[in-house]
Order: structure tokens, then sequence, then C-alpha cells
């Protein structure tokens, strides 16, 4: 040995009495910002240069420094200059405040570190993560002897139901073959026109191209309209091409529509095609005691990609699938390494590797199941029911607005706009000058840090949205609304309004 090892010099390590107070100290800090969330700007309101401006443009550093002092650091930068989605006025896309447990949780996790690749190495963060399936299941009425594990987020659990589907329905050996094997035929997915850009990612990832998927329409309500989804499954198979998969969606990203699940269900069983729920956003809205018909069909599905970071309040990033035959996903993604002898060790043990994508796999799951022990499913139904309440809410306020324009209410979601008085709605110039405004108003209104909304756009009109998924909005926040987007509307009228149309 050239050099004594028996002292390490191992800078990352922090003797117990350091560890307590660098972490009491950080402890401070976040409840100190747990207690003036309400009070800040929703947003900080500044341009990418301005922020790079205050991270200040150092080099990695040659040299370590005191925990203590850059611990400081991270919580003055972080609980400055972010956009705070836990904010009692933050309602923009689908983004969730994260749960104060969920913040323990995670510091709890990555203490003890356990890879929940496989049991071995992870037994009881493995047993929990099979624990919060099971409950998540429960929860929506899904059958509890499913299968599924935590991923990152809503994309990856619909990959996770995509590749399960085609791996399942193929009659050729498609994990050797490819997906042009044997049989070729074309593979063929059925989504609606308002499902989220994960099926674009899917189909164009995994090789098939989005050729593959074969959009269905949308009726009046913006649900899939089933009846062509029927009829078109019907000419593509006497086309001969391979029809595989429906994804139905139980809550739209744009608009909180739940598709027709139930008849979803029984075409997908009349023609034998895999049922995938994209329920990222609004499968736990099944919990409800009196939740929209549809996600009552929920427990008929094959798969379903939910996101605990969105309705049950856990910190990023927590996104979950739930399998009706968990053998599907080993079918799927199970290799077996030669330095590997879990499966030796205990043929009861579950070993997460088989199962989706990685490998190595953190503790995802522990956020969310002791959210779920906190709240309980009763605090869960209260929690979602109320955010659904404040969102129908902002709806009526909008409508009795003079200068507001309601348009859509869903779960969560409404939609409505800005019309400034003095204008004759109805014909193409109007129309074309409040889409302009309500999209300044949209980058004012985020730059405001006075209320965070986003948008979305019915047949070419755009509108603001605000998407209530947050346990701190109360009703004094949704009623300070009106007069917020009201008053810079104003603004940007005064000064933008065409001549010709004055
Ligand atoms: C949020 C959402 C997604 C994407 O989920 P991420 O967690 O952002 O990856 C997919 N589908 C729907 C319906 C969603 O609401």
């Amino acid at each position: 040995m050239p050099e004594n090892l028996n002292e390490r010099f191992s800078p990352v390590e922090m003797s117990p009495d350091e560890f307590r107070k660098a972490g009491y100290k950080a402890v401070d800090n976040i409840a100190g910002f747990l207690e003036s969330l309400s009070g800040k700007p929703v947003s900080p309101g500044k341009s990418p240069a301005e922020i790079r401006k205050i991270l200040g443009n150092q080099k990695l550093p040659e040299t370590g420094t005191s925990t203590e002092k850059i611990l400081e650091e991270a919580a003055e930068l972080l609980f400055n200059y972010t956009t705070f989605n836990g904010h009692p006025k933050f309602w923009g896309y689908i983004t969730a405040g994260a749960a104060p447990i969920g913040s323990i949780a995670d510091m709890i996790a990555a203490a003890a570190n356990p890879n929940v690749g496989a049991w071995g190495i992870s037994p009881i963060a493995t047993e929990i993560e099979a624990q919060t399936i099971r409950w998540i299941a429960e929860m929506i009425g899904y059958p509890q002897d499913c299968g599924g594990l935590m991923v990152s987020g809503g994309n990856i659990a619909n990959f996770v139901g995509f590749l399960a589907a085609h791996r399942a329905k193929v009659n050729w050996d498609i994990r050797k073959e490819g997906i042009q094997g044997n049989d070729y035929k074309k593979l063929i997915v059925y989504a609606s026109t308002e499902t989220h850009t994960w099926i674009q990612k899917a189909a164009d990832l995994f090789g098939l191209g989005t050729d593959a998927i074969h959009w269905i329409s949308i009726d009046d309500d913006k649900k899939m309209n089933i009846t062509e989804l029927e009829k078109r499954i019907k000419e593509d198979i006497e086309n001969c091409y391979s029809p595989f998969m429906v994804v139905g969606t139980a809550g739209s990203v744009a608009l909180g529509v739940v598709d027709p699940l139930q008849g979803i269900y029984k075409i997908c069983k009349e023609f034998d095609l895999w049922f995938h729920v994209d329920g990222a956003y609004g499968a736990f809205a099944a919990a409800l005691p009196d939740p929209p018909d549809d996600l009552k069909s929920l427990r008929h599905a094959d798969s379903i990609a939910l996101d605990p970071h969105k309705w049950l309040y856990s910190p990023l990033e927590a996104g979950c699938t739930i399998i009706k035959n968990p053998e599907n996903l080993i079918d799927t993604f199970s290799y077996i390494p030669p330095y590997y002898r879990f499966e030796e060790d205990d043929k009861d043990a579950i070993n997460y590797y088989e199962y989706g994508f990685q490998n190595s796999r953190g503790f995802r799951a522990l956020k969310v199941w002791l959210g779920l022990k906190q709240a309980g499913k009763d605090g869960y139904v209260r929690m979602i029911s109320d955010d659904i309440k404040l969102a129908k809410h902002i709806y009526n306020l909008a409508d009795s607005e003079v200068e507001l324009q309601a348009f859509t209410n869903n779960l969560s979601v409404t939609t409505f706009r800005y019309i400034p008085s003095g204008l004759q709605l109805g014909n193409k110039n109007v129309e074309d000058y409040l889409n302009v405004l309500n999209q300044e108003l949209l980058d004012r209104l985020q730059n405001s840090g006075e209320v965070y909304l986003s948008n979305a756009i019915i047949n070419d009109t755009f509108l603001l949205r605000a998407c209530v998924v947050n346990f701190r909005t109360t009703i004094n926040d949704i009623e300070a609304l009106p007069e917020i987007v009201i008053r810079i509307g104003n603004e940007i009228d005064s000064v933008k309004r065409p001549a010709e149309l004055k």
C-alpha cells in the first residue's frame, strides 16, 4: 500500500453531528419556506439571462466547500427563484404542489438508499412499493391482484402500457424479430385527437412510426367518437393492418375530459385489442363517491397510467403503471443478466428490474405510500372533490363576469377568456384580436407573480385555463382571479386594440 487508506479522504462523508446540524438547518429553511409560501410571488418573473446571472457563471469547483454554506445557498436559490407549484394561486398545466410529507419521505428514502431493482437489495422497499400499487388499485376500484410499478411520470407510465400491449397482442416473436417480424402486418394503435403527446413519442421511439396512430375524432363534448373508432378498426382489419391497442383518456390534458371508457372497453373486447387508459391526471377521481360514469369502467382496462405527482400531490417524480396481468410486464421487459442470482433467492420475491425499463431503481414509492397513510382514502377523496368544486367556482365566476367568457369545466379544469367591453363578437378581426390579446394576457399573468394559469386552444380560440390540483387553494384565492385577469386585460387592451375595433 503506497499510502494509509485506513483513514480515507472522503469529503462527501458527514459525521453524525455535522449531519444533524446541517439537516436541522435545512429543515428550518424548508419550514420557513412553507410558512412564507402564500405571500411569495407565484413565479419569479425573470428572464433566463437574469436567472443565469443570479446563479453566477462559476467554474467547476476544484476543491470542496463546507456543507453549511452550500446548503444555505441552495435553499436561498430554490426558495426564491422557481415557480411555486405549491403556491395557493398556482393553477397551470396539470402540476400539483408537493405534500410536505413527501419531501421528508424522499430524504428518508435517499438515506436508506434501497435499490428497488431487486428484492434482495431492497426487501422492505420492494414490499412497500408492491403495497402502494395495491392501494392505488384499491383506491380506483381496480382488481387488487393486478401488478404494476412506479416510474418517473405519465409519459413513461404510458410507454409501459404501450409496450406491454404490443408484446401481448402480436402473433410473432416481436422481442426477437422486431416489429417487422415474420407475419408482419402494420401495427395500429387508436387514440383520440385529444390524446397527450406521449402517444407520438411512443409510436416514434418504439419503431412503429407516428403513422401507426390512427387518430379518432372527438365529438362536441371532446370525447372520442366511438362509432368512428369501430368503423375504422373494421376497415383496417379488412385492409390487412394489425390493430393491437386502443387508448382511452381519463381526464384529457387540455380540458379534463373523460373518454367513453365503457364503450371503448366493449370494442376492445369485440376485436381482441388491448385496452389502455391514460389516467395520468383523472384516474384518481374514480375514488370519489359519485365519479363520472365512465371512470367506473377503469376496472376493465388492461393497463392504466397514473401520476401520483398530480392528484396524490406527491413531489416530482412519481408516475405509476398498473396492469391487470403482471406476467405481461415480465413478457415485455425481463432479461436476466448472468451476474444476477436474484431468481435463485426466492421464487416468491418481486424483482422490479424484470417489470420495467430500469435496473437500478430509486424508492419513489415511499412518498406515495406515506401520503396515502397520512391522508387516507377519505382525505384524498376530500381534497380531490374540493379541487373539483373550486374549478367549478372559477367557471361560475367567469360566467357571471361581463368581461369574461366561460368555456368548459371538466374534473378540475376550467377554460375561459377575457373579452373587453365594446367589442362586437362574431367577426374574424375581432376573434383574431381576442386571440392576440389573451395570449399576451397569459404571458403577463405568468410573469406577474399574482396567479399562474396556462392555456388551451379550442377550434382556433385561445383560452385561459385553470387546473386546480392544489390542496392549498381556498375560495378566497379563486375569488381573487377575475379582478386580476380583468385588470391586466384592461391594461393590455387600452394600448393594443386596433383603431378599427375601437
Ligand atoms: C400529465 C399527463 C401526461 C404526462 O405525464 P408526465 O408526468 O408529465 O410525464 C400524460 N397524459 C395525461 C392525460 C396527463 O395529464
